[in-house]
């Protein structure tokens, strides 16, 4: 049985520190939206064969990437950074900003590739004490794209079988050395939707010769709030909320349709097929009251909820007690977020943390998805010794398992 490293993995990630925030400002200068991680996957095959670590690409689309270290010869473990940026115009105000108008690193996916690939590195200096296989996956699209279920749906789970998993995101609510970790339900599971009021609009002045969709849709707006409020345990967390309402454009013409945009969310996969079950049939009879033919889409993929695995859980805590000690181990709160690290934790018992990144003086308190949104950098080296904490760690208590 090889004693894991995973004390020194600290040490070993700051003095390498320089490397991973170089890394994450050229990621972050060069930001490209779900499905088009083109640059950035080339970038990081280029990281993998300058450190000597095989590799292979074209997953989910082209650009993911799986590469392996250690022995063939033990159990597996798997570790997982995003790649995609968001569709959002930089106004953070750093040297570094996105060279691209309208798309930003605003979820920090920079820093979950620069992270990675800075365990990649601290773990290829100690490969031959490795008591089994890390697989490092790269995926596109986390952003609505469900890049995590078509990684899993083309085997990356498999050969070797990953036998625990884990991801890790930056979280501003927390400061800067500290981990966020919880039992249970993380992230929630996401939806969207769309529902298309179609009626038959006219003269503004002359209602009673129009079927009016503007009406209809204003209390299917109302009506659907009393799923969560009336439907829902009240000790359950669901949200639906509409998030877009177009209809028309002039003072004195009504339209001929409206358009609701929306997304539900739930900490539970059963009441949240409850929930897109309802918002359907709900949307459906108001449209009926109102003399308009409603059609109600769930584009995209459903996100699971992000659930942890007790023992992965337990692996991630032991992790974060070696890289921040006890006093940075925090239970973290549920977010009603979505996350398609679920598609991996749906197979594999897998844990996913909150790494704290908000610290006032560095300007970094603003929210996920902001276009200011900033990342105290002193955070980038703790991300990368936990996820080599993490490997070491899992591998260890897998060993101990071993019949
Ligand atoms: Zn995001
Ligand atoms: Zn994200």
């Amino acid at each position: 049985m090889t004693i894991p490293k995973s004390k020194h993995t600290l040490q070993s990630a700051l003095a390498i520190s320089e490397w991973i925030v170089d890394l994450r400002r050229d990621l972050h200068a060069n930001p490209e939206l779900a499905y088009g991680e083109v640059r950035t996957s080339r970038r990081i095959q280029e990281v993998l064969t300058e450190l000597g670590i095989a590799h292979k690409t074209g997953f989910a689309g082209g650009t993911g990437i799986v590469a392996t270290l250690g022995s063939e010869q033990g159990p597996c473990v798997a570790l997982r950074a995003d790649m995609d940026a968001l569709p959002i115009q930089e106004q953070s105000g750093s040297d570094f900003s996105s060279l691209k108008p309208g798309v930003m690193h605003a979820c920090g996916h920079d820093t979950h590739m620069a992270m990675l690939l800075g365990a990649a590195r601290i773990l290829k200096q100690d490969e031959s004490s490795l008591p089994g296989q890390v697989k490092l996956v790269f995926q596109p699209a986390e952003e609505g794209g469900a890049g995590a279920k078509k990684m899993c749906d083309e085997g990356v789970l498999e050969d070797p079988k990953v036998q625990r998993m884990f991801g890790m995101h930056v979280w501003p609510q927390l400061p800067t050395g500290v981990v966020g970790l919880r039992e249970g339900a993380f992230l929630a599971s996401a939806t969207f939707f769309d529902i298309l009021v179609h009626g038959t609009g006219g003269h503004a002045a002359m209602p009673n010769l129009v079927v009016d969709p503007v009406v209809a849709g204003a209390q299917i707006v109302n009506s659907l709030q009393s799923i969560v409020s009336r439907e829902r345990d009240p000790f359950g967390s669901d949200v639906v909320s509409i998030s877009a309402f177009n209809a028309g454009d002039a003072y004195n013409v009504i339209p001929a349709t409206a358009h609701l945009k929306g997304t539900v969310r739930s900490l539970s996969l059963e009441d949240q097929a409850a929930n897109i079950q309802r918002i359907e049939e709900i949307a459906k009879a108001i449209g009926q009251a109102h003399r308009c033919r409603v059609e109600v889409n769930f584009p995209g993929t459903t996100y699971p909820p992000t659930v942890n695995d007790d023992k992965a859980l337990a692996v991630a805590r032991a992790a974060a007690r070696i890289v921040v000690g006890e006093a940075g181990l925090v239970v973290n709160s549920p977010t009603m977020g979505g996350e398609d690290f679920s598609f991996y934790a749906q197979k594999v018992p897998s844990a996913f943390a909150a790494l704290g990144i908000g610290n006032e003086a560095k300007g970094s308190t603003h929210s996920l998805h902001h276009p200011e949104f900033r990342v105290d950098e002193d955070a980038l080296p703790i991300g990368a010794a936990m996820h080599a904490a993490f490997a070491m760690e899992a591998l260890a208590e897998l060993n101990l398992a071993k019949p």
